[in-house]
Parts: structure tokens; sequence; C-alpha cells
């Protein structure tokens, strides 16, 4: 996949009407935004089109939508909230690409922005129904991607539209292919891949890419007791993906024809999960070949820490996605913490994707030693992989 595409910066927006996709899936509660993260990292974007004099109008998806035009899923809170950062009024459509907006988009100034309704409200939307990318971009002159955590999807409004409109990377976007395609296009090696998490059956998936390019993997989290089975050991009630085992099996043998090296936990902290989540919890460490029958693996213990740390220290490029253990327990934090630490004190470049592994390094004070923190989960997932993703592959080429 060519990493070089056009950006914003490559075509001429003014007086334009562009329609920019962003990744404003914000969390909410009681109708109320809990983190405009999401909506401040896609500013830059918005404010240059704004300053060139484009008529902006911005999409996004929000939630699951399960009932028709579910209305706790509007981008209502969101435009009120976009309006307050930008310091100018956002005009919101009442629907996504029908009358309302068509309407609200033929009228729009140079220099005013405006924001259609969730694009999942519309079932084309996953199907990436041409027949709503050909609405989407009726309203358009031009097509901007900057939703990077959905650039694994192709959706109506992530790739589909990009049939109809010339089509470029926001600056998020643009930041993210350019960081990661650089550093994986072309790895300084020693490459290192560090999975861990709760997603167990979507991760496994990724070793058989990853192992074709890097020259260690680290498994720790949740997926590093399904290959603990693979080895044969008593898992104990640690997660398990019981229809893995095999496929964990040959990843081993893959990894060792390869001369990968795989580096699996050889102890681990072990407890009843805690609930909540953050309450006290009883642990001790074992050996991996030790898990007591009725209890869970839960973080990587002291030796394995140490052995993961040392490849890291060896690397000079690092990517890591999914935290080694129940880090939002204080009690269960140690093995992620010692990963953030080994990336932060690293002079490789140092790759994190993933929600949780992201927040992890961000709460741990981490952040600003990473050479990058993705803003996708799946999305940087897939990339790692060295896989095509659709929101990227459908924009223009330098
Ligand atoms: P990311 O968001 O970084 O991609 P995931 O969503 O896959 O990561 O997984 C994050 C979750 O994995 C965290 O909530 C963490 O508590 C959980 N987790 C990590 N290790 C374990 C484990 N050994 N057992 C159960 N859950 C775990
Ligand atoms: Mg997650």
């Amino acid at each position: 996949m060519n990493y070089n595409k056009k950006s914003i910066e490559d075509i001429e927006v003014a007086g334009k009407r562009v329609l920019c996709r962003c990744d404003f899936n914000v969390p909410t509660k009681d109708g109320k935004i809990t983190s405009d993260k999401r909506i401040v990292a896609a500013l830059p974007t918005i404010k240059y089109l704004i300053d060139k004099g484009a008529k902006v109008i911005l999409c996004s998806h929000m939630g699951k939508v399960k009932v028709e035009w579910d209305p706790k899923l509007s981008l209502k809170v969101v435009a009120a909230r976009l309006s307050e950062l930008l310091g100018q009024e956002v005009i919101m459509a009442a629907d996504v690409a029908g009358e309302d907006a068509k309407a609200k988009a033929a009228a729009l100034q140079n220099g005013q922005v405006m924001l259609l309704e969730n694009t999942r409200y519309m079932k084309g939307e996953t199907k990436n129904d041409p027949e709503l990318s050909k609405a989407l971009a009726d309203m358009a002159d031009i097509f901007v991607n900057d939703a990077f955590g959905t650039a694994h999807r192709a959706h109506a409004s992530t790739a589909g539209v990009a049939d109809y409109l010339p089509a470029v990377s926001g600056y998020l976007v643009q930041k993210e292919v350019s960081i990661m395609g650089k550093a994986l296009a072309n790895p300084e090696r020693p490459f290192v891949a560090i999975l861990g998490g709760a997603k167990v059956a979507d991760k496994l998936n990724v070793i058989n890419n990853l192992l074709e390019k890097v020259d260690t993997l680290i498994i720790g989290g949740g997926m590093a007791y399904t290959f603990a089975a693979a080895q044969g050991y008593n898992v104990g009630k640690s997660l398990l993906d019981e229809s893995k085992i095999d496929y964990c099996k040959d990843m081993m043998a893959k990894a060792e024809a390869k001369g990968v090296k795989l580096l699996l936990p050889v102890d681990c902290v072990v407890g009843s999960f805690p609930s909540p989540i953050d309450g006290p919890v009883d642990v001790k460490t074992v050996s991996i070949d030790a898990i007591p029958s009725d209890l869970e693996g839960l973080d990587i213990g002291e030796k394995t820490r140490v052995i993961f740390a040392e490849a890291v220290r060896n690397a000079k490029t690092v990517v890591w996605n999914g935290p080694m253990g129940v880090f939002e327990n204080p009690t269960l934090a140690a093995g992620t913490v010692a990963m953030a630490q080994a990336l932060a004190d690293s002079e490789a470049v140092t790759i994190v994707g993933g929600g949780d592994s992201a927040a992890a390094c961000e709460q741990l004070g981490f952040a600003d030693k990473i050479t990058h923190i993705s803003t996708g989960g799946g999305a940087s997932l897939e990339f790692l992989e060295g896989l095509e993703l659709p929101g990227i592959a459908c924009l223009e080429d330098k």
C-alpha cells in the first residue's frame, strides 16, 4: 500500500464545498459529552478549512445505532461543543444526506461550518451503499478523510464517497499514515511488537501477519493465556479462546521456522477478577505452568516484566497494542507500567495503538515520551498488520 497520500494542503479548498469525515464518536453520559478529546483532535483540519475559506460539511458516526434515529446518538451535542471550541456557529443538519442537509449545504457561505447527523442513522452507511455515498458526494466538491479510527472500515462516509469526489487526508490521518507508514515500510531493526489486552479473538489473528514483519513478538495481557494453554498448561479461570489453541500452536511453530523470537509470559499475577474493576484484590505471583484452577491470570509477573523490558531495550522500532494486565486496578498495573516505562526509556521509534493502551500511557504520564500514540485501535492494528485500510486506500496518491 502506498502511504504517500495527498492531504488538504495539496488541493485548492477555497470556496469549495468540502465534506470532511471526522471521528466524533465521543463518549457521552446522560446526554453530556464525557471526553471531548476527539473533537479537539479534529480542530486543526477544521480550522485550516475555515481559514482557507472552504464551505465545511462535517460528518461522523456515533455509537452503534440499534434503534432507528435513536435521539441518544444524535450529533447535536457534538455541534454544540464544536461550536464552543471554534467560537463560531456550527449549523446542525436534521438528517444525513436528506432534504435538510442538502438545503443547508447548498446555502453555506465560505468559512461556515455545518455538521450532518450521525451517518449510521442511514442503513447504507455500514453497507457502503453507493446510493448513500453518491448522496453524500452530491453535496460537496472535495472529500477529506480525517477519521483514522474508522479508516479500517469500508463504509459510505469513510471510503465509498471517494468514488465520486477528489479525496485527500486531513491532518490527523496524514500524521498517522506518515508516522506509522514510515516506521513499517522499512522498519529499523530489531523490530519488536507487543500485543496484549482483552480482545483475544480479534488480536490473535494479527499474529500471523506480524510474524512476517517483526524480529521479536511479545505476547502479554489476556491473550497470553491461550498461548499458555497451547503450551499445555492449565490456565485456571484466565481469559481463554479455546477455538484458537491450535492456531497458537501453529503460530509458535511459524515463529520458530522464521527465526522470530516469540516471548510469552513465564510467570503471572493471579487472583479473582476484581469487582469493581479497581476494587481490592488478593494476588500472588506464580509460574505460568502453575496457575491455580480457581484463579485467573491478571497481569504478567516480575520475571516476565524483566524479559519483556530487555527485548524493548534492544529494539529500534517498537509497536505496542494492548495492556499487559488489568491495569485499571493499581494492584494489577505493574506489568503495563513496566512496558510503558520500557517504551518511554527507549531510543527506538515507539508507536502505541489501541484505546486502552493509549489511555494507560497517558494516565501513567508517559505519553510525551512515546514517538506516536495512534488515535485508532482497530485501525492501527490493521495498519500494523500491513492490511490495506479502505479509508486510506481510497485517497489520492501524491
Ligand atoms: P486496547 O484498547 O489497547 O486495544 P483491549 O481493548 O484489547 O486493548 O484490552 C484492554 C483491556 O484488557 C483492559 O480493560 C484490561 O483490563 C484488559 N486485560 C488485560 N489483561 C487482562 C487479563 N490478563 N485478563 C483480563 N483482562 C485483561
Ligand atoms: Mg480497548
